[in-house]
C-alpha cells in the first residue's frame, strides 16, 4: 500500500500527539497479534457460516486486515501530524493548520458476508484516527462473531473497543443512542433506517450499501478471458459479495461464445461440479437460499441451476431474464445467478444503467479505450473496473464506496483514517494591526476592493 504523506508537520514539536502515535501503534499491533493467534479460529468460522474455501478467506478476510494494519503503523505519524496550509497575505505573516481530531465515539455495524474483513478494516482507520469504538458484527454470520468478539475483548482489555451482540432489537438500541459517527456496512434498506435514526442526533454517517452492479461487454473483447474474470467476481463468495458482477449487458455478436465460455470456466473450476466443490461457498442460511432459488422461477435457465438445499449451495447459474419487472432484475441478487441481457450497441447498455439507481461497482469489458472512456464519463457509479472484475476495490489508493442507492462516503487506505478524524481548522494570526480595517471605515471603498482583490 503507498500513502502519499504530503503532510508537513512535524510532531517532534507536539508532545501529546507523539505520546498518542505511541498508544495507537500500540492497539494496532494488539489488534494484529490478536487476530493472528486467532486465525485458525477465524478461518473455521469463516467455513462455518459461509463455506468460504481458505484461499478465498485468506485473501478477502484475513491477509487485507494485516496488510492495512501494516501500513497504517507505517503511515500514522505522516496521517497525525497538523497539516501546515498556506495563509492569504491578508494574514500574513500567520501560520494555518488542519489538525486532525478524533470525533470520539464510533459505532461500526458490519453485515455478514465478509464479517471479519467488513468489522476489522474500517476498525483499523477509527482506532487509528484515536476514537473509542462500538462495534455491532452481524448476528447471521453467528460463528464468526462470536470469535470476533473474543478478539476485541483479548486486543483491548481497557474496552475502548468494545463489541455489542444481537439482531434488530439491539441494534436499534444503538442507534437509539448517542454517537459521534456511525459507519454501516449493509443493505440500503436498512441503510435509511440507520441514516434516519442518526438524524435524532445530526450524527455523521458513512453508508456502504449494495444494489445491482452491472457489467458490461463490449463487441470488441477478449471474451475467454472475458468468461473467466466474470465468472471469477460472480462465483468468489458464491455471488454473496457487495459488488459481485450483478447482470450482464452483452453486445449481441458475442453473446453466445461467452456462454460457451463461460460453461468451459466453470467445469474448469470446478471440474465435479460446484455443489460438491470445496473450493466454493455455501450461501448463508435457508431463508437467502430460498430466496435466490425462488428467482429461479420467472426466468429460462441458460447453463447451470442445480442446487442443494441441504448442503446450501447453487450451482453458478446463467440466465435470460422475461423481462425487467420480475423481482431477479429488481432486487440485488446476492447469489450465484448471472442474468444476461442482450444489447444491440454501447449507448444501449448506457441507457439502461442510466434509466437503474446507481450502482456501487460497474464493469466494463472492452478492447477499444474509447469505448470504457464513453461508459465511464457517461455513466454514475461509486467504482469502475475495466476489464475485471473487483480489481478497484483491491487497490488502497482508490477510496472505495458508493453514490445514491449505493452508499454515502468512501473509505480504505489512507481514506479510512481521514474519514474518522475531524479537520479542525486552526489559523496562528499576526501581530501587527493595520488600524484602517477597523470601524470607523475610513478607507475608500474602490481601494477596499483593490486591496481584499489582492490580499485573499
Ligand atoms: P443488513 O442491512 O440486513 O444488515 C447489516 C447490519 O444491520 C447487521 O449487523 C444487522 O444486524 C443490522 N440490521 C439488520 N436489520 C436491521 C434493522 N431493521 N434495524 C437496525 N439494524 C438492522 O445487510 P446484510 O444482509 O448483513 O448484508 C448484505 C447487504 O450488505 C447487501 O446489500 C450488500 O450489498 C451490502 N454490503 C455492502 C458492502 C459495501 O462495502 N458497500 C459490503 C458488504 C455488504
Amino acid at each position: 500500500m503507498i500513502f502519499k504523506s504530503g503532510i508537513s508537520g512535524n510532531i517532534n514539536k507536539h508532545p501529546g500527539i507523539k505520546h498518542e502515535v505511541k498508544l495507537r501503534r500500540s492497539m494496532l499491533k494488539s489488534l494484529k497479534k490478536t487476530i493472528k493467534q486467532y486465525e485458525r479460529e477465524l478461518l473455521s468460522a469463516l467455513n462455518k457460516d459461509l463455506g468460504k474455501p481458505k484461499a478465498e478467506a485468506l485473501i478477502s478476510e484475513i491477509l487485507p486486515i494485516y496488510k492495512d494494519i501494516k501500513t497504517t503503523i507505517t503511515y500514522l505519524e505522516d496521517l497525525m501530524a497538523p497539516e501546515k496550509v498556506s495563509s492569504p497575505l491578508l494574514l500574513f505573516p500567520g501560520k494555518a493548520y488542519r489538525y486532525p481530531e478524533p470525533y470520539g465515539h464510533i459505532l461500526i455495524i458490519s453485515p455478514w458476508n465478509y464479517p471479519v474483513a467488513l468489522s476489522f478494516i474500517p476498525l483499523i482507520g477509527a482506532i487509528a484516527a484515536g476514537n473509542r469504538v462500538t462495534l455491532k458484527p452481524s448476528e447471521i454470520s453467528s460463528a464468526s462473531t462470536r470469535i470476533i468478539e473474543k478478539i476485541i475483548k483479548k486486543a483491548f482489555p481497557d474496552n475502548s473497543v468494545s463489541v455489542k451482540t444481537g439482531g434488530v432489537e439491539e441494534t436499534t438500541e444503538l442507534l437509539n443512542t448517542r454517537f459521534d459517527y456511525i459507519f454501516f456496512t449493509g443493505s440500503t434498506n436498512v441503510g435509511k433506517i440507520v441514516m434516519k435514526a442518526a438524524s435524532d442526533n445530526l450524527t455523521p454517517v458513512t453508508l456502504e450499501l449494495g444494489g445491482k452492479s452491472p457489467c458490461i461487454i463490449d463487441k470488441n473483447v477478449n471474451i475467454k478471458k472475458a468468461a473467466r474474470r466474470i465468472a471469477f467476481g460472480k462465483c468468489f463468495n458464491a455471488g454473496q459479495t457487495c459488488i459481485a458482477p450483478d447482470y450482464l449487458l452483452i453486445h449481441k455478436d458475442v453473446k453466445h461464445r461467452f456462454i460457451t465460455e463461460f460453461k468451459n470456466v466453470i467445469s474448469s473450476f470446478y471440474p465435479k461440479g460446484a455443489i460438491e466443490s470445496n473450493y466454493y461457498a455455501k450461501i448463508i442460511n435457508e431463508r437467502h437460499f430460498n430466496r435466490i432459488t425462488e428467482y429461479l422461477n420467472d426466468v429460462e435457465i441458460i447453463s447451470g441451476g442445480n442446487h442443494d438445499k441441504n448442503r446450501l449451495k447453487i450451482e453458478p447459474t446463467l440466465i435470460t431474464p422475461i423481462n425487467d419487472d420480475i423481482p431477479v432484475m429488481k432486487e440485488e441478487i446476492f447469489g450465484p445467478l448471472l442474468p444476461i441481457i442482450e444489447i444491440n450497441d454501447i449507448d444501449e447498455a448506457i441507457g439502461y444503467i442510466n434509466y437503474h439507481p446507481k450502482p456501487l461497482a460497474l464493469y466494463i469489458f472492452t478492447n477499444k479505450k474509447s469505448t470504457s472512456l464513453k461508459i465511464i464519463e457517461e455513466t454514475s457509479s461509486g467504482g469502475v473496473t475495466v476489464n475485471n472484475t473487483l480489481s478497484h476495490y483491491i487497490n488502497p489508493n482508490l477510496p472505495f464506496g458508493g453514490i445514491g442507492d449505493s452508499g454515502i462516503g468512501k473509505y480504505h487506505g489512507k481514506e479510512t483514517f481521514k474519514l474518522f478524524s475531524h479537520y479542525k481548522s486552526v489559523q496562528y494570526t499576526s501581530k501587527i494591526d493595520i488600524k484602517q480595517i477597523y470601524p470607523p471605515y475610513k478607507i475608500p471603498i474602490y481601494i477596499l476592493k483593490k486591496i481584499y482583490n489582492l490580499m485573499t
